[in-house]
């Protein structure tokens, strides 16, 4: 069976005090049996990596980005390499937030380059993916779903895929509090472990790990991860407060 895994995406909240106590409540919640059953990682605004790193010094809970660039270093003002992000102690790196394809038109293209610089770099990979409302309304969840795996996947081996995370974040579930049915999650998860085995093969879709994203709760979080193809959340708002990531972190147990 697969592990499941935890992120907490932070966004761009959060002062530096903030930051690191909050990193500091979320590691004293995860205790060595939880370490052992599963994976959990924050993953704060850029400034904040090395300060919230100290604080996840030998604990279990990993670090990672929001985002990186895709070369290894250049004229690129203002933004982050990923080999500068596995110097300042991340292990994960999202890639292909709703947030930056649909608020900075990042293509899928483009996302397709910054996989493979953070998989050059050392990084694991968190590639999120998701359909509109008006994709889900007009029946072109699946059809979007496989435009965003075939184009954005392009060119990784097998075995890259078998170690990848993939969200699938239906957009018009983040923050809006209207969370995906569970059947809905499932039908999307399926989906896309078996675009997974399709292209990569059944070993890779066993081993991929699958997380959902959008409006993540303590509420909810059982019912979706009981699902047979979630294996884990990313989690918005949700991650903000240690109490309610924890909570999620102990439904994924
Ligand atoms: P919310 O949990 O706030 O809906 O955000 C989900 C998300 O975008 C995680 O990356």
């Amino acid at each position: 069976p697969r592990q499941k895994f935890i992120a907490g995406n932070w966004k761009m909240y959060t002062t530096l005090e903030q930051a690191r106590e909050l990193a500091r409540s979320v590691a004293a919640g995860v205790d060595a049996e939880t370490a052992r059953r599963l994976r959990v990682a924050v993953c704060p605004p850029f400034p904040w990596l090395l300060p919230v790193g100290e604080v996840l010094r030998n604990t279990p809970v990993a670090l990672g980005a929001q985002d990186c660039h895709y070369e290894r270093e250049g004229a690129f003002t203002g933004q982050v390499s990923p080999y500068m992000l596995r110097e300042a102690g991340c292990q994960y790196v999202i890639i292909g937030h709703s947030e930056r394809r649909h608020g900075l038109q990042e293509s899928d293209e483009f996302l397709n380059k910054k996989l493979h610089g953070a998989l050059r770099a050392g990084l694991h990979v968190i590639f999120c993916i998701g359909e509109l409302l008006s994709e889900r309304e007009a029946g072109q969840t699946e059809s979007v779903l496989l435009r965003q795996l075939q184009n954005g996947l392009a060119g990784l081996t097998a075995e890259q895929a078998a170690a990848l995370t993939i969200a699938y974040e239906p957009v018009w579930a983040i923050g809006t509090g209207r969370v995906a049915t569970e059947e809905q999650a499932q039908q999307a998860h399926a989906f896309i472990r078996a675009q997974i085995a399709e292209r990569f093969g059944s070993t890779a879709a066993d081993s991929i790990t699958i997380q959902y994203g959008g409006s993540v709760k303590p509420e909810n979080a059982a019912g979706l991860l009981r699902q047979p193809d979630v294996d884990g959340c990313l989690v918005g708002g949700a991650s903000l407060k240690a109490d309610s990531f924890l909570a999620i972190v102990r439904a994924a147990l």
